[in-house]
Formats: C-alpha cells, sequence, structure tokens
C-alpha cells in the first residue's frame, strides 16, 4: 500500500509539475498581450458558462456535431468522479467516494456516460472519417484524431477497471446498476481471483497514466480548448456583438512608444484575443458560416486564429527569454509576414463567425486592430479606401458631397430641422438615407410614415455627420472619435433622448458605441418603432400589396442587435405580402457584402458577395426582397441587376407606405410589386 501511494504521489507530481509547467508558459505568454477589462457583468457571465458551457448551447445548434461534444463533454464530468475513485483504489483497493461512493444511482449515472463518450466517439469518427465536412479543411485532424484516440482508451481503460473489480468482489455499487460495467464483468469471471486481481491493478494504472498523460499533453497539443474554453467564454464581451472594443489612445504613451496603434505584432493583441488563440477547437464552423470564404477569398476566420497562434508560439517562447534576460526580441509584423493583406481586407464584419464559434472568439476585434494597425500606423489600405477616408474627413460623409445637401432627400415633404431643443424624436438619417438615390427613397418613406403617425420628430439636416461606423471598421479610430464626439456634441446640446435610426449602422454606433463618447440615448431602429405604431393602429395598412417577399437580414440589425422579429412582423402586417425565408436567415444570415467599410472597397477576388446573395434569393421564387438597411439595398440590387432579374429590392418602410391609402405619393409607386419568378 505504501509502494502504491508512493508511485501515485510520483506520478502525480511528475504530470502536476509538467501541468503547471506549461500552464505557466502559457498565461506568460497570453500576458505579453495588451491588458482588455473584462471584469463585471457576473452574472451574465456565469449565465455563460451554464448554458454554453455546461448546456453546450452553441454547440447543439447543429445536431449531429453538437450530440457529439456534448456527449464526450457532459461523459467527462461524470467521470471526474471515476478519476477521483481510481486515484482513491491505487491506495487502498475498497475505496469509495465519500458520501455517494455506494449510491446505486452513481454506479448507473457512471456507467450510462461512460457509454455515451464511446457513443459520441463513434460519431466524430463518422463525421469525419464518412461525411468529411469542408470545415475541417485546414485544421489540424491528426492531432485530432490523437486526442481522440486518447479519450478512447481513457474509457475503455475505465470500463476494463470496472468489470474487474465486479468480477474481483469489490463494486462499490450494486452490480444491477452498472449494467455495462456488469455485462463486461463476464470476461473476467472465468478467471481465478489471482489474474481478477492482476487485471484490476493493470487497468488501474493504464486508466491513471493514461488520464494524466492526456492531462499534460493537452497543454502541449494544438488542441488546447478543453483547458482555455471555458474561460474564454466566461472572459468573453457582454456587450452586444456589434460593439468593437476601443482603442483608448494615450497621445503621451504613444509618443513613448509604450502604446501601439492597434496590432502591428503578435504582442500587440489584447490579453484576450490571445486568449482566444488558445480556445480555437479547430471545428471550423466560422469558416463555414463566412461569407468572405464562401466566396472565394482568402480569408478563413479558422484559419486567421490558427496562423496567429502558431505565430504566438514561434515568438512567445524567445520574447519571454529576451525579456528574462532584459533584453529585447525583434517581433515579425503581422501583416503580411503572418496575415496576408488580402485576409484582412476581406473581412464585412458581419459577425457570422462569432455567432457560430462555440468558445466566444472574437475574431472582428482582431481583424479590426490588425486594420487599426495598417491604417492609422502606416497609412496602408486598398486605393479605394482612401476616397472613403479622405470624403470622411473633408465632408463628413463618405459620399463626399457637400453637408448643406444633406436634407435634399426631404425636399416637399415639410420635415422640421431640429431648431433649439429636440422634440420627442431625432431621426437620424445616416449618410447612405441622405446622398444615395435609392437609399433616399428609404428616408422618404420612413419620414412620410412617421407624419401619418403623428410621431412628432426632427432631423439634424447639415449638421448630421457620419456616424463613424466606417472610419471605425476599416481601422480609423481616430477618425471614427472625432466624428463620434461631435455627433454626441451636437445631440447632447439638442437635448436628445430618442433617436430613430434607420440604417443598422447608425444604429449600432449610435446605440452601443456612443455611451463610450459620453452619448447615451435610446436608439431604436425604424423597423421598431413601425411595428409598434402598426401594433397600436397609428398605422393601418390598408392596400394590397401583392408580392412574394424575401426578408433578408442586416448583420447589423439581426446577428449584431438581434432584431429580427419586429421588419417580419410590419410584412405580415401588410395585406397581400407573403413571405418566404431564405435558407440562411436570422442568426444564420448572410451578408450582403458592404459591412466592415466593404461597402467603399473594389471586390476583386472571387464571386462577389452580394451577387452570391441574390442568387439565394433568387432560388426562393421572390419577388422582392425585403431589406431594413439602407447598405444591404444598394447592395442587393447591384446584385439583382446584374442577374438581370426584376426583382425589387425594398426597405420595409416603402413596402409599409405602399400600403397606405394615399393616393397622391402612393401613385408614384406601383402597389403591385411583381409576382414570384
Ligand atoms: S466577420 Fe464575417 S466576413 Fe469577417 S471573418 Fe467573420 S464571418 Fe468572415
Ligand atoms: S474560431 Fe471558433 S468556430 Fe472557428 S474553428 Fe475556432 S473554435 Fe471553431
Amino acid at each position: 500500500m505504501i509502494a502504491r501511494a508512493a508511485v501515485l504521489v510520483l506520478m502525480l507530481a511528475l504530470a502536476g509539475g509538467l501541468f503547471a509547467r506549461r500552464i505557466g508558459f502559457l498565461f506568460r505568454m497570453v500576458r505579453l498581450g495588451r491588458p482588455v477589462d473584462r471584469s463585471g457583468d457576473l452574472p451574465t457571465r456565469l449565465a455563460r458558462e451554464g448554458s454554453q458551457v455546461l448546456g453546450q448551447r452553441k454547440l447543439l445548434q447543429r445536431l449531429l456535431p453538437g450530440l457529439m461534444h456534448a456527449l464526450i463533454f457532459w461523459g467527462f464530468l461524470v467521470l471526474l468522479t471515476t478519476i477521483l475513485e481510481a486515484l482513491g483504489q491505487a491506495v487502498s483497493v475498497d475505496f469509495a467516494l465519500p458520501l455517494i461512493g455506494h449510491a446505486a444511482w452513481l454506479g448507473l449515472v457512471q456507467d450510462v456516460f461512460a457509454a455515451g463518450v464511446l457513443v459520441g466517439l463513434a460519431i466524430a469518427a463518422w463525421i469525419r472519417l464518412v461525411q468529411r465536412p469542408e470545415r475541417f479543411v485546414g485544421s489540424h485532424t491528426v492531432e485530432a484524431y490523437r486526442i481522440l484516440g486518447l479519450i478512447l482508451w481513457i474509457v475503455v481503460t475505465l470500463f476494463g477497471l470496472r468489470a474487474a473489480r465486479i468480477a474481483d468482489g469489490l463494486a462499490a455499487t450494486s452490480t444491477a446498476w452498472t449494467p455495462i460495467s456488469t455485462g463486461l464483468s463476464h470476461l473476467f469471471t472465468w478467471m481465478g481471483p489471482g489474474w481478477q486481481r492482476f487485471f484490476v491493478w493493470a487497468f488501474l494504472w493504464a486508466h491513471l497514466s493514461l488520464v494524466l498523460g492526456f492531462l499534460v499533453y493537452l497543454g502541449y497539443s494544438k488542441h488546447l480548448h478543453i483547458l482555455t474554453s471555458a474561460v474564454n467564454v466566461f472572459l468573453a464581451s457582454t456587450r452586444p456583438r456589434g460593439t468593437l472594443t476601443p482603442l483608448k489612445i494615450d497621445m503621451d504613451a504613444l509618443e513613448a512608444g509604450t502604446q501601439s496603434l492597434g496590432a502591428e505584432k503578435i504582442t500587440d493583441l489584447t490579453h484576450k484575443e490571445l486568449l482566444d488563440l488558445y480556445a480555437c477547437t479547430e471545428c471550423g464552423r466560422c469558416q463555414n458560416a463566412c461569407p468572405a470564404w464562401n466566396t472565394g477569398k482568402p480569408l478563413s476566420p479558422k484559419l486567421l486564429i490558427m496562423d496567429l497562434r502558431d505565430d504566438l508560439f514561434r515568438e512567445g517562447a524567445d520574447i519571454l527569454r529576451a525579456l528574462r534576460e532584459g533584453g529585447t526580441h525583434e517581433t515579425r509584423p503581422l501583416v503580411p509576414d503572418v496575415i496576408d493583406e488580402d485576409v484582412v481586407w476581406a473581412c464585412t464584419t458581419c459577425g457570422a463567425c462569432m455567432q457560430e464559434c462555440p468558445v466566444d472568439i472574437e475574431h472582428v476585434d482582431t481583424i479590426v486592430d490588425l486594420r487599426r494597425y495598417l491604417v492609422m500606423g502606416e497609412s496602408r489600405f486598398p486605393a479605394e479606401a482612401g476616397a472613403l477616408l479622405r470624403n470622411l474627413e473633408n465632408q463628413q460623409n463618405p459620399w463626399g458631397i457637400a453637408q448643406s445637401q444633406r436634407a435634399d432627400w426631404a425636399e416637399g415633404l415639410d420635415v422640421p430641422l431640429v431648431d433649439g431643443a429636440a422634440p420627442e424624436y431625432l431621426y437620424w438619417v445616416g449618410c447612405a438615407g441622405s446622398f444615395d438615390d435609392r437609399a433616399k427613397k428609404i428616408s422618404r418613406a420612413v419620414a412620410e410614415l412617421l407624419q401619418r403617425a403623428g410621431v412628432p420628430f426632427a432631423i439634424l439636416g447639415p449638421r448630421e455627420a457620419c456616424s463613424g461606423d466606417p472610419a471605425r471598421r476599416i481601422g480609423n479610430e481616430f477618425l471614427f472619435q472625432t466624428l463620434a464626439e461631435q455627433n454626441v456634441e451636437t445631440l447632447n446640446a439638442a437635448g436628445v433622448t430618442k433617436v430613430i435610426a434607420n440604417c443598422p449602422h447608425c444604429f449600432n454606433t449610435l446605440r452601443n458605441e456612443y455611451p463610450e463618447y459620453g452619448g447615451r440615448y435610446e436608439v431604436i431602429h425604424h423597423t421598431q418603432l413601425l411595428e409598434d405604431l402598426v401594433r397600436s393602429g397609428r398605422l393601418r395598412p390598408t392596400e394590397e400589396v401583392r408580392t412574394l417577399l424575401a426578408y433578408h437580414d442586416p448583420c447589423y440589425l439581426g446577428r449584431h442587435n438581434e432584431i429580427y422579429d419586429p421588419p417580419r412582423d410590419v410584412l405580415s402586417r401588410v395585406p397581400g405580402v407573403e413571405q418566404v425565408e431564405m435558407p440562411r436567415h436570422r442568426e444564420r444570415g448572410m451578408c450582403c457584402g458592404a459591412g466592415g467599410a466593404r461597402m467603399w472597397m473594389e471586390e476583386r477576388i472571387g464571386k462577389r458577395i452580394n451577387d452570391e446573395r441574390m442568387d439565394e434569393a433568387a432560388s426562393t421564387g421572390a419577388g422582392t426582397v425585403g431589406v431594413a438597411c439602407p447598405y444591404c439595398l444598394i447592395m442587393l440590387d447591384d446584385g439583382a441587376r446584374a442577374r438581370g432579374d426584376e426583382v425589387e429590392i425594398l426597405d420595409v418602410a416603402q413596402v409599409l407606405r405602399r400600403a397606405l391609402p394615399d393616393p397622391a405619393p402612393a401613385a408614384a409607386e406601383p402597389a403591385d410589386l411583381g409576382q414570384a419568378h
């Protein structure tokens, strides 16, 4: 007994030492990054641990792979009890857990969940060997097999141990409650007691060696996620997904060289962005959902994370060594040495990757940090984006049209400008709705609907500057900050409290990002207000608008701010509108290609994203595509024209406007929007 205890202590010390050493190294590498505040919001964080980690909520959105993972994960939680039992039995063969060790239910739960792990492994093998989904392209598959193999041997030795113990008369619980282990015990019942005991010890030490070896191996493998994903989920941002982590620019720190503008090198990433690299399971769900990857661009959010992780492992040890020795280590630039420049610019910041990622990796923050350095640190960006930045700096809108023309869209509508104190609502029109001819029609429809419902509102007109969304998403945090501060000053001076925005990009920026700059307003999207107005009877759509309509979820309204129902609800109340869903809709809606300032960049590689989306819309047979975003309207309209389709792209407000009985303005637009193809 003493000898066995000594061996066990030796094994635990060795494995524990190696494990702690590796964890210490990994921890120090994360600490090389920039600090980021992820404190606070404890209830949300704990709830996420419950639903996402313990409940496997995100994974179970896809049934088969979700079930596979859940069976293995839940199985391992229960197997913690069998591991504790095995540790105790290594010293005293009769050991049982205190309090619950002899409970029949424990034996049953352990049997069932251990078998569940085997079922999970079988599903994993089926997925990887038979289904072979495209999402695994680029993942470390050999290592994944090694880990699955280790898990298999851990469970096999566990069942061997339990069966041999039952045969040897050492069962702690009633054998009637351990049907699988009892069934397997017949493999040993014909043997003599000496052999039975031999197998008890053989399986026990094999099991413990595998468990401890697995623990150590995890720290050195690319599949670190088993150790880090729960922490990563806990530290994930609790703000709406569309909110970027601000870059607090400190001029003194910049001059002293202690702060960098975004991520030039691996150590410029934040602690959370570096932890993300450990947490990636290489499952490829993000890659599968990425509109850039799916249209032939070089950007795969999974490969981006894997490449950055490889760089961290390549550079991290040298940096730490140099720091220990009081020196410095020359790290290479991430772009283009680790990440290709085309990868960085291909992102539409649609958030599909983050929506899918089971371990809450924040790809968009990382990509924007890479952009920030390129734009602010080196003035490097696609040539055509230069016009965007110049126009924003000089004219405060991406179109480069004089601000004095900002309210021209409202000509003849008698829309009031804010003069002194704002009325109940400030209608934030946005640059597209002010300057793009197609989007101006949305602004007019919204204004008319508000007037018809008697909603008191006014616009800022020439005093409204770009919200700063494209500046921030392209990486120019300075410019964003300037625009945000200017707008906040204007809005606060007018005493604005409620804002209606018809552009989801403005909506997201004003609602989620302006509070950092002192702008705290109740910001609603026009479809939310229209839903209220129709429900309360202040707007009564009575004219028939006959069409089959497919509603396209704008990323910054849907995924980024979880507003899916109001637009659909308004449309459902318009007589004659029959709705059909596109294959990718709601949380899984596909981007139109305009977000992340992509609206102002050429799409030179692969298929155009808006063409892909319009192909999908056309596959539904819809005669109308409904949108709730001026960017989506412009992009999808271009896509429809490229296809030569007669499909009409209309904002929800335009559809509702047509359904109101008002011969004067409505006569310009026919009520019958077209038929299904
Ligand atoms: S935000 Fe969208 S485009 Fe960018 S990497 Fe994620 S899925 Fe791809
Ligand atoms: S980033 Fe998330 S979704 Fe993408 S491969 Fe890694 S774990 Fe999977």
